[in-house]
């Protein structure tokens, strides 16, 4: 170091939407490395910067150029590697590089909070001589008890364990820390290396894919394991984690937000021991941090968690698994936005390690690079008990009287399983009592005042709610426009589905699982717990049920209410009823009895719905691929959205105009199709008013060369809170 030449200047990140990066000037000798937070003055304040690279000069002029105030970590937050990962996340999905830093960042850590490891406090016991010993037996009983139960502990004992012995632990300690018969230290949570858990054999399908991704699973390979429901794709992902433990490597293990539940939590307990750690939305940002650094520590071989637990960092990554990986969860749709799968790949890449996809319904990108030989494609198509999956049955509504939203051969199927000790499954993915509130003398709906949406009755809580916006308001007596008293409600939600059920079937327990009822996590697993008991009941629940869970005691599902898709103006609709029917379907029949799945529709010649019931999630796929390739949609076509929203929609609009003026020229020039600027498909949503500019090509790098050539310019644009304007990359829908 020393005979180097002292920089004197260095490059910062800074999280504010600007696409650019700061110099500062540095003491020479006193920097850290890269990937360090430093306390910058900027503007009027201090702002904390990240550490990108020190030089020898700088273009900022001498009197201008501000001194960087202190280091605020020992060792860099962010090693060299993730900072190339945000670097070809800014890149690729067009992003300020000091935004995208900082969310690779727990959010614990993206202020000026100090970097504390998670460290416990606990008591040791001291080798102390029996006259003391003595004395404190007889003298104080109660801190006796404390002594001998830390006597007893291996590693001795922390704050919760003794305060379970004694409430009043704390005065009792002092004292006997006071007498020297104890001391105390930190512990850092320390891995135990045990299972219990019985290991079953493979299949022959698991075995044969667990092999061949083996075999590759010493350098960047993408491996699609496309497995029915309860086909074992879990148990195959275990085997490869193991293996990856084994030659001390650590995994990152994503799962779709609602999938963490403490089902698949036990399970990697009980297979993994203690080795795992945890993090998703429902921790606090300090649970998180303590997560992510035990990990980077190496102190946890196994990162379970959702979408933003990607970016957790450590040196011996081996392996990455991304479970459900169709799910729409992995696309982060506000601040940065990204989607996770297509990142990890990257950062696969980058660290020459192989990555796991696994699906029941895998998406049609992740098919479509099988079938170009992207990616390694492997299929389980049966499920280790011999059970098939059920085959969806439709039952046709139209016409009929429905009860409660089921029509009468509905009903006789719910009631057949039930009296067979079945549990039953009913999706539908709406909350509340009714979907729409109306006037039938002159029309008037019921409508949210910030949003372009219908309200949703409510009647538990008696008023009527935006779903979007979460505005509220109290259930109108009479017509907002004639007057007329008689307001009627039309549709069904679970709140109402849930009442109907509990009447019709009145000696079964109904367990209603949405938004509503959840407030967290362990409310969730609370109410699976009883499912788990195996007693006959009634599931009703939106999306959250219908993803990753396994209960053996499920011999029927049914899909209510999803017609709707058949005439949505987003050309995903039919691609996600798909996924949800064969998901939803899939709940059922994992235990020892053949299932049962409907799917009631007033639309059962349509010929989404004849797919439906008559091929397979792969069949489909292909033919919906297909139809895709005819349109020049994804996966044939990449989607680049700019986005803006203001409160006026001329405001909006002309913002997109603006951007399309940089982007003209280039289009011109090259193979890309630019559309718009138009409305959104909500076009006021939460008070704003929303428009879109759309990129699509059929060929990526035509994309990347318009985006390449315009986005200098475009980046100058300002996005302010009156007007604002975001791209995203990819973009789910037109
Ligand atoms: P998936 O992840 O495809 O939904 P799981 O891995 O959860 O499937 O497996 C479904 C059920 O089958 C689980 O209860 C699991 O323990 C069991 N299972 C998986 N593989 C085997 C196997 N090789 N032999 C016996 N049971 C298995
Ligand atoms: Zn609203
Ligand atoms: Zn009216």
């Amino acid at each position: 170091m020393s005979d180097k030449p002292a920089k004197r200047f260095a490059s910062f990140a800074i999280a504010i939407p600007l696409y650019r990066i700061f110099d500062y000037a540095i003491e020479p000798g006193k920097s850290g490395a890269a990937g360090s937070r430093y306390r910058l003055p900027f503007g009027q304040g201090y702002k904390t910067g990240l550490l990108l690279e020190e030089h020898d000069s700088t273009s900022v002029p001498g009197d201008r150029i501000k001194a960087a105030g202190e280091c605020l970590d020992d060792e860099p937050v962010l090693s060299e590697h993730m900072i190339s990962l945000a670097r070809w996340i800014a890149n690729y999905y067009l992003q300020p590089l000091g935004e995208v830093l900082f969310q690779c960042l727990p959010g614990y850590l993206r202020g000026s909070k100090a970097a504390k490891p998670d460290r416990v406090k606990y008591w040791q016991a001291k080798s102390i001589d029996a006259g003391l010993r003595d004395k404190i037996e007889r003298r104080s009983p109660r801190q006796f008890e404390l002594l001998v139960a830390i006597e007893r502990s291996e590693a001795g004992l922390n704050a919760v364990q003794l305060k379970a012995i004694n409430q009043g632990w704390h005065g009792l300690i002092r004292a006997l820390e006071k007498k020297d018969a104890i001391k105390w230290g930190w512990l850092t949570p320390t891995r135990i290396d045990h299972s219990d858990a019985k290991i079953p054999d493979l299949t022959a399908e698991q075995e044969q894919s667990y092999s061949q991704i083996k075999s590759r699973s010493d350098r960047f390979s993408v491996h699609l394991l496309d497995g029915i429901t309860g086909s074992g794709k879990t148990e195959v992902y275990f085997r490869l984690i193991q293996d990856a433990l084994s030659r001390k490597q650590q995994v990152i293990y994503l799962v779709p937000e609602i999938g963490l539940t403490s089902q698949l939590v036990d399970r990697v307990r009980k297979r993994f021991g203690e080795q795992f750690t945890i993090s998703h939305s429902a921790l606090t940002e300090r649970q998180r941090y303590h997560a992510w650094d035990r990990f980077r520590r190496g102190d946890a071989g196994i990162m379970l968690g959702t979408r933003s637990s990607l970016f957790s960092q450590n040196d011996r990554l081996g392996l990455i698994v991304i479970d459900e990986e169709h799910d729409h969860s992995y696309k982060q749709e506000d601040g940065i936005r990204y989607h996770a799968r297509d990142v990890a790949i990257k950062r696969a890449q980058m660290l020459d390690i192989p990555i796991l996809l696994g699906s029941a319904t895998p998406s049609l990108e992740s098919l479509n690079n099988c079938a170009r030989e992207h990616y390694f494609y492997y299929q389980l198509s049966q499920r280790p008990t011999g059970f098939a999956p059920p085959r969806i049955q439709l039952i046709d509504s139209r016409n009929l009287q429905l009860d409660c939203g089921c029509s009468p051969a509905l009903l006789q199927r719910i009631d057949h399983h039930l009296g067979q000790k079945g549990q039953v499954l009913l999706y539908l993915n709406r909350r509340g009592f009714a979907p729409v509130v109306m006037c039938h003398e002159c029309g008037w709906q019921a409508s949210c005042a910030h949003c372009d949406s219908r309200l949703t009755l409510h009647q538990f809580l008696n008023r009527l709610l935006c779903h979007h916006c979460g505005y509220a308001q109290a259930l109108p007596g009479r017509c907002g426009e004639c007057g007329n008293p008689d307001i009627k409600h039309y549709g069904i939600g679970t709140e109402q589905l849930e009442q109907g059920l509990k009447k019709r079937f009145p000696d079964y327990p109904v367990l209603r699982i949405d938004r509503d009822v959840i407030a967290s996590r362990d409310d969730l697993d609370q109410r699976l717990a009883t499912l788990r008991q195996g007693k006959p009941c009634l599931l009703i629940g939106t999306q959250m049920i219908a993803k990753g869970h396994d209960y053996p005691g499920i011999t029927m599902s049914a899909i209510l209410d999803t017609d709707q898709a058949l005439f949505s103006a987003s050309y995903r609709a039919s691609e996600r009823l798909v996924q949800t029917a064969f998901q939803v379907s899939g709940r059922s029949g994992r235990g020892d009895l053949q299932g049962e799945a409907y799917l009631q529709t007033s639309f059962s010649d349509h010929p989404l719905m004849q797919s439906i019931a008559n091929q397979s999630y792969r069949e489909i796929a292909r033919s919906i691929t297909r139809e895709r390739k005819m349109l020049g949609f994804p996966p044939y076509a990449r989607v680049v959205m700019f986005r803006a929203d203001a409160l006026s929609l001329d405001q909006a609009i002309e913002k997109l105009n603006q951007i399309k003026q940089c982007l003209q020229a280039s289009v011109a020039r090259h193979r890309v199709k630019c559309i718009g600027p138009i409305p959104a498909l909500m076009t006021r949503r939460i008070g704003r008013y929303r428009g879109q500019l759309c990129l699509l090509s059929q060929d990526i790098r035509e994309l990347r060369n318009v985006l390449r050539e315009a986005m200098p310019e475009i980046e100058l644009i300002k996005s302010t809170a009156a007007v604002k304007w975001v791209v995203d990359v990819d973009a789910l829908d037109l």
